[in-house]
């Protein structure tokens, strides 16, 4: 057929994804790494690079392959692993493996998604939910933390926001981008507050392994007594390994609540939709969160805080930016941006824009968690490598400051 006939080609690609996957963190992450110049100095954070996972996970993985074990006791591990620490314990029947955190959390918001409902997400928080829901055309309201108390849960604007539609609030724990972790007594004002509206807490707990501050990782599941609780969780974060795409969602009922509000049948109705995760890294499942040593995470732990130590020091001298809370878990500071103090600095975009441009250095802004004129640093990276990423935004921060100016110290939370 010759090449210059023109046809009327009938199809045309579907714009749903769009308004989501403008929201998406890859879609930030990839413009402002696209800024920065392949020639110049070492792009940071390094790309493609994770921390080293446990040999134990690393073995039972290959045993599978090697051996071809069955898959059949991921499900019974996952709940002998989150019984631990439940007075009230799961079956393997109330557990789904799923692909990664993300289906899981997408599952939760398919199942809640319905004509008039909303949910509660946190602001800021992960944007995974947010970008289902927006999605699946489900209203989405925020609540907020409180600075002054280490990033607690504002309950007051919990209440603010439920109606009788909303559904569930979705919470963080250890949060993303906060770095925080709740206290066992704030998790129970949580389950009684959430009992009184008449909503289910949806938990994330994706980053329980990374917690290195005082405050112990204490599981939503605990609560469900007073009100009935999903558990969303992972290997990716623990374990390093968010390329094994497996993950799990757990239903800790209140007396047969999920089963006669029809969320149980819903949950399942959506899995048979979805793909599995890959067998072989379930197989490997029961090994990997039986058998990995403390000293693993303890390792892991020592040295994010270690990295934490190194950060908070190196932040003090950079008053334009500030952060209120030292990070207690997970892999990264949230900080805010005085935009007074800058001469040319927009908001927090044009800040990670021009960053990546000069300085081949990735932040990632507030916005993609929904707070504007914040940013979000990882500190996940050996220390001379963190060192040179905070003195380039030093040097960044510095030209672009009004000069001549020092700003108290008693202005920046950071003394
Ligand atoms: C990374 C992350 C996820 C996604 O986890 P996967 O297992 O890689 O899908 C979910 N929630 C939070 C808070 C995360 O940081």
């Amino acid at each position: 057929m010759a090449n210059n006939e023109s046809v009327d080609w009938q199809f045309s690609g579907s714009d749903e994804g769009k308004a989501a996957s403008e929201a998406s963190l890859s879609t930030y992450t990839s413009k402002l790494f696209a800024l920065c110049d392949p020639q110049g100095k070492p792009i940071l954070p390094p790309r493609g690079e994770t921390a080293e996972t446990s040999h134990t996970a690393e073995r039972a993985v290959v045993k599978a392959v090697l051996f071809g074990t069955g898959n059949a006791y991921a499900l019974q591990a996952v709940a002998d692993y989150l019984n631990r620490d439940l007075p009230k314990k799961l079956s393997p029947d109330d557990v789904f493996m799923t692909v990664g955190c993300k289906q899981a959390i997408e599952l939760a918001v398919d199942t809640l998604a319905k004509p008039n409902a909303n949910i509660l997400l946190p602001k800021p928080g992960y944007p995974s939910n947010l970008i289902r829901s927006i999605f699946k055309h489900l209203e989405v309201r925020n609540y907020e933390f409180l600075r002054e108390k280490k990033y607690e849960i504002d309950l007051d604007s919990v209440r603010a926001a439920a109606d009788e539609n909303t559904f569930a609030i979705f919470i963080i724990n250890p949060h993303n981008p906060n770095g925080n972790t709740y206290s066992e007594a704030h998790l129970k004002q949580l389950a009684v507050l959430a009992r009184e509206l008449g909503i289910m807490v949806v938990s994330d707990e994706v980053f329980r392994w990374s917690v290195f501050g005082s405050n112990p990782f204490v599981p939503m599941g605990k609560f469900s007594s007073i009100v009935p609780v999903v558990t969303l969780g992972s290997i990716s974060k623990g374990w390093s390994v968010p390329g094994w795409r497996t993950g799990w969602i757990a239903l800790h009922d209140l007396d047969g609540v999920f089963k006669s509000k029809n969320v149980l049948a819903a949950i399942k109705q959506f899995l048979d939709l979805n793909s599995k995760p890959p067998t072989v890294i379930q197989a490997a499942i029961p090994t990997i969160l039986e058998k990995t040593g403390k000293e693993f995470f303890h390792r892991r732990q020592m040295f994010l805080k270690d990295k934490t130590d190194l950060a908070y020091y190196k932040l003090k001298s950079i008053p334009s930016l500030t952060c209120y809370m030292k990070p207690e878990a997970c892999t990264f500071f949230w900080t805010e941006l005085n935009l007074s103090s800058f001469v040319d600095i927009e908001d927090d975009e044009d800040f990670c824009e021009k960053l990546a441009t000069e300085e081949n250095l990735v932040l990632l802004p507030g916005i993609a968690f929904t707070l504007k004129n914040w940013v979000r640093h990882s500190i996940d990276m050996d220390t001379p490598t963190l060192e040179d990423a905070f003195d380039r935004l030093k040097s960044f921060c510095d030209r672009h400051s009004i000069s001549g100016e020092t700003p108290r110290k008693a202005v920046n939370g950071v003394n």
